[in-house]
């Protein structure tokens, strides 16, 4: 085998990545041994001149390696496969393969898989890189993922930001097979949801929140429900279909998600939901003032913040939109809040509700703390990938 070029530890850097620590930043090395190319494979090595793992370089991003193997052996077509179909072989434990639906297949670090992320939406793929030693190696990704999945079609999508972060110079486009359709139709607990798989947000679709909204429905019967940022409608839809609400508004300040919710409403033939466009501080700070009341209220903002940095200022803002919500909401209303900003912990978030229930003078009772849906696993070698919080709270 060729030489691999060493990155070498600084000394006492080395214990987290002996615990298969994903992520190497550049804080962590002290030099390198000859030379690696961008997206090259590379040893790891302590400073005492121990092994570690075997990891792809990226002298662009903060996080320089990216780890995936701690035997040493090479980053070959047998070991992607054999990560893939393991990814692939969770979600079909799950359940999560019905040919209609739409599900998560490769989750980053959570599947060993540090840069690759995989959705499923009926027959199409979409495969969104997040480093660049992915990206460089699609052309022997692909192959795999169409080979055990058969998809009919493959389009690439990038993350701006994290495109920026890592190098990336790639358009998202279609990438193999044949083209999506704009939009294509897929189903979640049985409703029917038109999803974007080029121009939607995200890959097309909000994963995550598949078992929450099932989940939340519980509460909603009956109920007048204000979903805020509700994108293509998905929340809104099962509080109307599943859960049997009396009425429910979806408010969300992207006029294309709004329009797709529309027709989500009319291909279910759901008639007690509306659908606005605009601000979620200023609509709820109106229907303050205009002295509305309503029985539930879901809230799942984007995310507030990147990373650790502008965690306060997230949590203020978590705080403001959740206190407007409280305001709204008649006595023993239901809030089903949500962060998906990873810097924000679980913790961190239920001290902002704490705050809320003191300034509001309300009580607030967490009925249910809830994640991410299965097919986003967390490998405990990676916490930092948690970043969905879903708190199902009784408002008294
Ligand atoms: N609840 C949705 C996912 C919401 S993602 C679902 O289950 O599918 C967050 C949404 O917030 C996005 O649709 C985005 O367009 C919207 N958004 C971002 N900033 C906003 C703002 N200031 N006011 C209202 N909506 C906003």
């Amino acid at each position: 085998m060729p030489d691999i070029p060493q990155v070498i530890l600084k000394p006492r850097k080395a214990a987290p990545f002996f615990g298969r620590h994903p992520w190497v930043r550049n804080t962590a090395i002290a030099r390198l041994v000859d030379d690696p190319a961008d997206g090259a494979e590379v040893d790891l090595v302590s400073d005492k001149g121990h092994w570690i793992a075997r990891g792809l370089y990226n002298s662009r991003s903060r996080i320089r390696v990216r780890l995936y193997r701690w035997t040493q052996e090479p980053l070959d077509e047998d070991f992607w496969r054999r990560q893939i179909s393991s990814a692939l072989a969770l979600r079909q434990t799950l359940g999560y393969d019905d040919p209609a639906g739409a599900a998560r297949l490769v989750f980053s670090e959570s599947d060993g898989l540090s840069g690759l992320v995989v959705d499923r939406f009926g027959r199409h793929l979409v495969v969104q890189p997040t480093s660049l030693g992915i990206a460089q190696r699609l052309d022997r990704l692909v192959p795999i993922l169409v080979e055990l999945v058969h998809p009919a079609g493959v389009t690439l999508r990038t993350d701006a930001a994290t495109a920026r972060i890592e190098g990336l110079d790639l358009a998202p486009r279609h990438y193999w097979g044949q083209p999506a359709e704009d939009v294509i139709f897929i189903q979640e607990h049985g409703i029917r949801y038109g999803v974007q798989l080029v121009s939607g947000q995200k890959t097309g679709f909000y994963l995550d929140q598949r078992e929450n909204r099932r989940a939340a429905v519980a509460w909603l019967g009956g109920r007048r429900v204000l979903d805020v940022c509700c994108y293509t409608g998905a929340f809104s839809l099962s509080a109307a279909i599943l859960g049997g609400a009396k009425e429910v508004t979806g408010l969300d300040s992207s006029q294309a998600a709004i329009a797709m919710a529309r027709r989500n409403a009319e291909l279910n033939g759901v008639t007690c939901a509306r659908f606005e466009t605009a601000e979620a501080f200023h609509a709820l700070q109106e229907r303050v003032e205009a002295g509305q009341r309503f029985g539930a209220i879901i809230l799942d903002p984007p995310k507030f913040a990147r990373g650790r940095r502008g965690v306060d200022e997230a949590l203020r803002a978590y705080h403001r939109l959740n206190h407007l919500a409280v305001d709204l909401l008649e006595p023993d209303g239901i809030l089903v809040t949500c962060s998906c900003s990873g810097g924000v912990s679980r913790e961190d978030f239920a001290a902002m509700l704490f705050g809320v229930a003191v300034k509001s003078r309300r009580e607030i009772q967490v009925l249910q703390q809830r994640g991410a849906a299965a097919d986003h696993p967390l490998s405990v070698t990676c916490p930092e990938n948690e970043y969905l919080k879903c708190f199902v709270c009784r408002v008294k």
